[in-house]
């Protein structure tokens, strides 16, 4: 007979998922009850309070997808749009590639604004774009590209959305909980997210929110969402008011314990207060990687505290750097992807995983491995560097 699984204890710096809070694991343990039991469907109403915290909305289509962030991502594409519509998709990166994957498979056609990996995407090249396609619908964009390590301006993006009569769709699974992101204040339409970046919830949910612009596009549809699934019609009637909640599908009950959890975890320290320590602590990782000589490869406007692309050194095997790393200190850090494979590391600092222990536990394994791997680096300088940082506060 198979043994029961334990898994070892890493921690994770890698593009997510990121360590989960132990309080969070252990919400996730207590007792399921049924998903139409009054005491849960007043946890569901909490979540969709806490959620409209998260993302600074007043949104009543607000909620938690029963699926992964790739599973948010395709319930706002086909949702919102329908065979013969038009999107302006921004690609710098993996994530934007997959969006417009989503466009196609709708029966929409897409429109790229394509950007070199590793920048920012162009404010002119979408306006560009959003004036030579005045029938498209949608500008839809990665406000933070885990492939790549940037941030995009999405607040500039999405009022640009607007003012050219577009929905602006947001993809901030990685964003939300680890920078600025103001739904309301911003006019996004629609916008999707995941558990177990920097929320540090476990993975396999994805907090979605749509305006009532969104919502009146929803309902007007001339055709059928091609998902059952993920049809929104349906699935509001379940997350809706209480009065007329009808079973869709069983909700992930303990799944939904952690996310609250999660989100109860983010309200205590505050929004603002999460921002700051991912910004704090990415400039103390920072601060020890230039001591090491290692470059970040997005320029310092536009870099993701909580998702660093490190350049890899020439002659250094970045696959085997991540091996040791795992097998001698338990620790991950994620490969480059697409055209930056072999070229960089990404070394995450999201949610709980975003502290000074992880920071200076990082920087001196890394170095220690770099070291093995015949490198010439003066000993203890990057954990220094990080500390003086911290010092300056
Ligand atoms: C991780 C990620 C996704 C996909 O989320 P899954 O939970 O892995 O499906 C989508 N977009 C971005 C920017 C991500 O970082």
């Amino acid at each position: 007979m198979n043994a029961s699984f334990h898994p070892p204890a890493r921690t994770l710096m890698g593009p997510g998922p990121s360590d989960v809070n132990p309080r969070i694991l252990e919400a996730l343990s207590r007792p399921t009850i049924g998903h139409l039991d009054p005491a849960f469907i007043q946890l569901m109403d909490e979540i969709k309070a806490l959620l409209q915290y998260a993302f600074q909305t007043q949104n009543a289509l607000t909620l938690p997808v029963s699926a992964p962030g790739s599973a948010g991502m395709e319930a706002v594409f086909v949702n919102l749009l329908e065979r013969g519509d038009k999107a302006i998709v921004c690609v710098n990166g993996a994530f934007g590639g997959r969006m417009k994957e989503n466009v196609e498979r709708c029966g929409a056609t897409a429109v790229i604004v394509a950007q070199e990996w590793g920048k920012a995407i162009d404010l002119n090249a979408v306006e560009d774009a959003l004036k030579a396609h005045p029938d498209a619908c949608m500008l839809a964009f990665v406000h933070a590209e885990t492939s790549t390590g940037v941030r995009s301006d999405a607040q500039a993006l999405a009022a640009l959305a607007h003012r050219y009569d577009c929905l602006a769709v947001v993809d901030a699974v990685t964003s939300l909980g680890g920078i600025a992101l103001e739904v309301d204040a911003w006019g996004i339409d629609a916008i999707y997210s995941g558990t177990q970046k920097c929320l540090s919830c476990i993975p396999g949910l994805s907090p979605v929110s749509f305006s009532e612009r969104a919502v009146a596009r929803i309902r007007g549809r001339q055709q059928r969402v091609q998902s059952w699934f993920l049809d929104m019609n349906l699935i509001m009637d379940y997350w809706g008011g209480s009065s007329r909640r009808s079973y869709h599908h069983t909700a992930p009950i303990n799944p939904l314990y952690a996310l609250h959890e999660a989100l109860l975890c983010l309200r205590e320290e505050g929004l603002e207060n999460a921002w700051q320590r991912h910004a704090n602590h990415h400039n103390a990782l920072a601060a020890g990687l230039h001591a090491m000589g290692l470059p970040l490869i997005v320029d310092a406007g536009h870099r993701l505290p909580q998702l660093n692309a490190v350049g890899v050194p020439d002659g250094i095997d970045e696959a085997a750097v991540r091996a040791a790393l795992l097998q001698q200190y338990d620790l991950e850090i994620g490969a480059g992807l697409g055209t930056l494979a072999g070229k960089i590391w990404r070394i995450g600092l999201m949610g709980y995983a975003c502290n000074r222990r992880n920071v200076l536990q990082c920087l001196s394994a890394l170095e220690a491995v770099l070291i093995q791997q015949g490198m010439a680096l003066p000993q203890g300088a990057a954990v220094a560097a990080a500390n003086a940082r911290y010092q300056q506060g």
